[in-house]
């Protein structure tokens, strides 16, 4: 990825933990690697389609000054975020803050705090065989676009399934979502989980009737395991209703532990599914 980098923007502000810093503040500097493609914008010689480093020089000063925090980590943190929705041609943000003249009574040259944040891409799965089956996945869908944090880039038509797991119960609608985001995993979880209270999501019976279930199917190339989150989501390669809509929106994405891509994962399940 391309980048634009700004290098000892100098601010003055009141950061910091105690009151003198606040009251009187200091000067902090900011180093700033905003990765984007630029190779339209050089192409053509075209402003508007890069980011313009002067604007992002303005809005550091006017977000760094505007607000007071104790701790450099949180400056970081809150300017990186409100860059990455300031500006949408910014993928991501290596973000440093130094603050050369902190109340340390030793001689040093700076202290900083460094971050690399941006936007992340995903894939959802989503299904309901409670209630009014389309409004509660569209329903879904909603949520996440009025979230600033998500943007949503695909949606597949809703299927029909029928149910998995052994489970007597009615038929699904299921689908798939594809997505970038500026949270984490955990967040993303936490997220997910309150769109599906939102439509009266119950835990009563494992694998039993829902009005809406959202699961985090692919979260970039991550891999991980906690005792809340798995990722790929274990049973993705087993599930046809995973799979056949996320086909349809992203047949080329792989699988980042088995390389195999979205397509070959869903002619292999169908393939045990005829056989059967
Ligand atoms: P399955 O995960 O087999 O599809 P389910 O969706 O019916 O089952 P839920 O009751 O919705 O299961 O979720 C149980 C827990 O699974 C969640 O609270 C969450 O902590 C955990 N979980 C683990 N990995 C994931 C993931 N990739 N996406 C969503 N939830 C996950
Ligand atoms: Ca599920
Ligand atoms: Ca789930």
């Amino acid at each position: 990825m391309d980048q634009i980098i700004i290098e000892n923007l100098q601010i003055y502000a009141h950061h910091g933990v105690y009151r003198e810093e606040n009251e009187k503040g200091q000067n902090f500097y900011i180093n700033a690697v905003l990765e984007t493609d630029t190779r339209n914008a050089g192409t053509l010689d075209d402003l508007d389609l890069s980011t313009n480093y002067g604007e992002v020089c303005t809005f550091l000063n006017h977000y760094i000054t505007g607000h007071i925090y104790k701790l450099i980590e949180t400056v970081a943190e809150k300017t990186a975020e409100a860059v990455l929705l300031k500006f949408p041609r910014i993928r991501r943000i290596i973000l440093e803050v130094r603050k050369p003249e902190a109340p340390i009574a030793l001689p040093f040259e700076s202290v900083s705090v460094k971050i690399t944040r941006g936007w992340h891409k995903v894939y959802l799965s989503c299904g309901s065989n409670m209630g009014d089956r389309k409004a509660h996945l569209d329903g879904a869908v909603d949520a996440l676009r009025v979230d600033e944090k998500c943007r949503v880039l695909r949606v597949s038509d809703w299927i029909e399934t029928k149910p998995y797991g052994g489970v007597e119960q009615e038929d699904f609608l299921n689908g798939a979502i594809a997505l970038e985001t500026l949270y984490t995993p955990e967040m993303l979880l936490e997220k997910i989980h309150e769109i599906e209270y939102a439509h009266g999501r119950e835990r009563k019976i494992h694998w039993g009737p829902r009005t809406l279930d959202l699961d985090i199917i692919l979260y970039e190339n991550c891999v991980m395991c906690t005792q809340e989150l798995t990722i790929p989501h274990v049973d993705m390669h087993n599930r046809c209703f995973v799979l056949e809509p996320l086909m349809h929106i992203a047949p080329y994405e792989r699988h980042p532990l088995t390389g195999q891509t979205v397509r070959q994962m869903y002619e292999a399940v169908s393939r045990r599914e005829e056989n059967r």
